[in-house]
């Protein structure tokens, strides 16, 4: 045991401009990052397990109506919303996640179920949902999940076969949410949660809840959660190609995070960023969009929380 942590988290990536933020709007972001930050230390300093850390800071970002993710999540083509999270245990390659549901407060509280009873990885839709209830877990009410301006979001676009990304919308309210992060007895842990993209259909299903894609960890490598457009991080296996890049060619974090995101996925056309932490408590926090909400902190020092680019 150590006395070192690490913990990072995010509230998704995209068109992201400073001239297109009022004061008040970065204040509420700042305040929200710092807050789930906070909650996930916490639990880290008083020597939590990683695994805690990351379901306690993705649980506060999904409570929060700023971020595309529980409460806060878009709206799907039929005017519902359709939330994945997933999960993973660094310290023995554990992993649980939920696709397509809808009324849970936390998915990401669901994906852990998931991990630690079900004997499987991923359920969907109406499978989990009959799972969810079947571990007591409340359903919500339609209501808690409106927000006023996602439905305005989700109006412009309704009938057309336009999908949009959270990120890329006018008057842009970003994102998907994730936390990565190390302990004191050195294991990693990586979540990750979103409402997916506004107006889809067809059960479409991201990155968020697939293990390798957007979310992953082990330690002897790193923990990975992503953000972007869930269909290139996907075709890239994105989070997992970080971990082999560092396992199978000695790479630092940050020399895998650059090649995973600012040429593999580039030259996909892909756009996102993703958030990692190694198991020596490196930071690494790249994008190729204009911006990423996130933040970080390691013991000892201070709380890191960045916007733009
Ligand atoms: N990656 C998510 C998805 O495609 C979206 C996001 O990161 O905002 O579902």
């Amino acid at each position: 045991m150590t006395s070192s942590y690490t913990l990072a988290i995010h509230g998704g990536a995209g068109t992201i401009l400073k001239s297109e933020m009022s004061p008040e709007k970065e204040r509420a972001y700042t305040a929200a990052l710092e807050e789930a930050l906070q909650v996930g230390e916490a639990i880290l300093k008083a020597g939590g397990a990683a695994l805690d850390a990351v379901i306690a800071a993705v649980s506060s970002l999904e409570d929060c109506p700023l971020f595309n993710a529980g409460r806060g999540s878009v709206y799907n083509a039929v005017g519902g919303h359709e939330m994945d999270a997933s999960i993973m245990d660094g310290s023995n390659r554990m992993a649980g996640g939920v696709a397509g549901i809808s009324g849970i407060r936390n998915p990401i509280r669901l994906a852990r179920e998931v991990m630690d009873h079900s004997g499987h990885v991923l359920l969907i839709g109406e499978g989990a949902q009959q799972y969810a209830d079947a571990r007591g877990f409340e359903r919500m009410p339609a209501d808690y999940f409106h927000d006023a301006f996602r439905y305005a979001q989700w109006k412009e676009v309704q009938g057309t076969e336009a999908v949009q990304l959270d990120h890329t919308i006018k008057d842009r309210k970003f994102g998907t949410v994730g936390a990565v992060a190390l302990d004191v007895h050195g294991h990693l842990a990586a979540g990750t949660s979103t409402g997916g993209m506004t107006n889809k259909k067809f059960g479409r299903v991201g990155d968020s809840p697939v293990i390798g894609a957007g979310t992953y960890a082990y330690d002897r490598t790193c923990a990975v959660s992503c953000t972007g457009s869930g269909e290139f991080f996907l075709r890239g296996v994105v989070a997992y190609d970080v971990s082999c890049l560092m396992e199978y060619k000695g790479m630092s974090l940050q020399e895998a995070c650059d090649e995973v995101i600012h040429r593999r996925l580039t030259a996909i056309d892909g756009d996102g960023g993703l958030i990692a932490v190694d198991a020596l408590g490196n930071i690494a926090l790249p994008f190729n969009t204009e911006g990423m909400y996130r933040a970080s902190v390691n013991a000892g020092q201070e709380v890191f929380v960045g916007i733009y680019g």
